[in-house]
């Protein structure tokens, strides 16, 4: 890179400018890269160094397999990625500075021998934890909006579904047994292709927020959605009639029909 800027140019084409390199190095080239965009220089840098990328870059754009499948503004790529495949590669990362879970990108990439010109249905549709029949139809296309339907404030995500959906949506969950109050004002939110584990110690209203949550109990106050339908529409006496504890996972999400919109 230091040759590179011998040179003076207008713009900077950085292929992997961090790897092999240690954390304090990779820090002053963030500083060094941030100094030529002050300077009035453009800058594209070809990276697979997530943490790297937002620290010296205004937008990122994720590809896979020959397509980009999502473009957003680079603060969010660690937080707030929008695309399962973005999420995914985050998941893949293992970060000093944050705790997260590495469940990385399951199955495997297409092989490049099966490269074309044309294509019938999503690239990452494989190895996507929330693909539905017409994933497999048509290939999917920009969209900046939510899957709710509001508008993203930049970039867009290639997907049928608008990006990662909420499976399950709790908002402002309040819970009494007579006079004992259990929860109060309890929200969450439960993505599809995620785990969600409810953590405390005995008597902390874990029980009742998953019954709630299951719709075998009825909140005093607050809204829970499945699917932004109300939980109670669902029918969980199908889900729940072997109690929570004996069913297994997956067939609790077979049973709630996860793929089969
Ligand atoms: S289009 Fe379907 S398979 Fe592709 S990323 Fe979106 S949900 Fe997953």
């Amino acid at each position: 890179m230091v040759m590179a800027l011998i040179t003076d140019p207008g713009i900077l084409v950085l292929d992997e400018p961090v790897a092999s390199v240690d954390a304090i190095t990779k820090s002053y080239l963030a500083e060094v890269i941030n100094e030529q965009v002050d300077a009035g220089k453009a800058v594209l840098m070809a990276t697979h160094d997530l943490s790297f990328a937002p620290l010296c870059s205004d937008r990122c754009e994720v590809l896979y397999f020959e397509s980009i499948l999502e473009s957003l503004p680079s603060h969010e790529l660690l937080d707030a990625p929008r695309h399962p495949y973005t999420r995914a590669l985050v998941r893949s990362f293992p970060m000093m500075e944050r705790v997260k879970d590495l469940a990385g990108v399951r199955g495997v990439p297409p092989s490049t021998l099966s490269r074309s010109s044309g294509r019938s249905s999503c690239i990452f549709r494989p190895r996507c934890t929330q693909s539905i029949g017409v994933c497999s139809q048509k290939e999917p296309g920009q969209v900046s909006r939510r899957a709710d339907g509001t508008r993203w404030d930049g970039g867009y995500v290639v997907c049928r579904r608008g990006g990662i959906v909420t499976m399950i949506s709790v908002k402002d969950i309040s819970k009494s047994y007579k006079d004992l109050r259990v929860l109060s004002e309890v929200s969450l939110t439960l993505d599809e292709g995620e785990i969600l584990a409810l953590v405390g110690e005995t008597g902390s209203g874990k029980t009742t927020l998953a019954y709630l949550i299951a719709g075998t109990i009825k909140p005093d106050g607050g809204e829970i959605t499945f699917r932004e339908r109300g939980v109670f529409g669902y029918r969980p006496e199908r889900v729940c009639k072997n109690g929570w504890d004996r069913l297994p996972v997956s067939k609790i999400l077979d049973q709630s029909q996860v793929h089969g919109v």
